[in-house]
């Protein structure tokens, strides 16, 4: 396994994006480094291995992306948790309050047999707005959600101080 230490330092912050204002962590440069990929995957893998969950549901878009990769590091399934329009299939879905407006995530309603255990990922908690609606849906949906885990937490949003759900959260690195 590769070291787990410095792949954080290849977070960038993007200015003005995607609006005026807004600095970005951009985490493609993490993705495009094999150790620093390999090492940030590893650090998350970690605490599951000695009881994997049945499945990962990543979130769209950049949940996939380390959602489908933890999920093979685990050797469990993968189940994507979508924008609105995208599964073929029945869904469920769950709007969201955002900032201004709000926002739907959906998820197939046969994605997982009731009561498997899910553990939810994305990239970065800003506000978690989006891992709190990802975690009621798989809920609705008949998972049992063991935990919530994401690569990056900004802690100057306090997303942690909002998280209500039952399930864990977990973050790969504070920034
Ligand atoms: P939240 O719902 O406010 O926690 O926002 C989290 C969602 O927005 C996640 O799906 C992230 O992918 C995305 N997001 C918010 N801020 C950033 C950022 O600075 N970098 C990357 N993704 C972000």
């Amino acid at each position: 396994i590769a070291p787990v230490s410095d792949w954080s330092r290849l977070v960038r912050d993007v200015p003005d994006f995607p609006k005026a204002g807004i600095v970005f962590k951009d985490i493609t440069p993490v993705l495009a480094d094999a150790a620093a990929f390999a090492g940030a995957m590893a650090q998350m893998a970690a605490p599951w291995r000695g009881a994997p969950p049945d499945a990962v549901a990543g979130i769209e878009s950049r949940g996939f992306i380390l959602g489908a990769a933890l999920a093979h590091a685990l050797g469990c399934g993968f189940v994507p948790v979508r924008k609105p329009g995208k599964l073929p299939a029945r869904t469920l879905a769950q709007d969201y309050a955002l900032e201004y407006g709000s926002d739907r995530l959906e998820v197939h309603v046969d994605a997982l047999p009731p009561g498997a255990r899910v553990l939810v990922v994305d990239d970065v908690l800003a506000t978690g707005g989006t891992l709190r609606a990802a975690t009621a849906l798989l809920r609705r949906q008949g998972a049992d959600v063991v935990g919530a885990d994401v690569l990056v937490e900004l802690a100057f949003l306090r997303g942690r101080e909002r998280w209500d759900d039952p399930a864990p959260l977990r973050a790969a690195k504070l920034l």
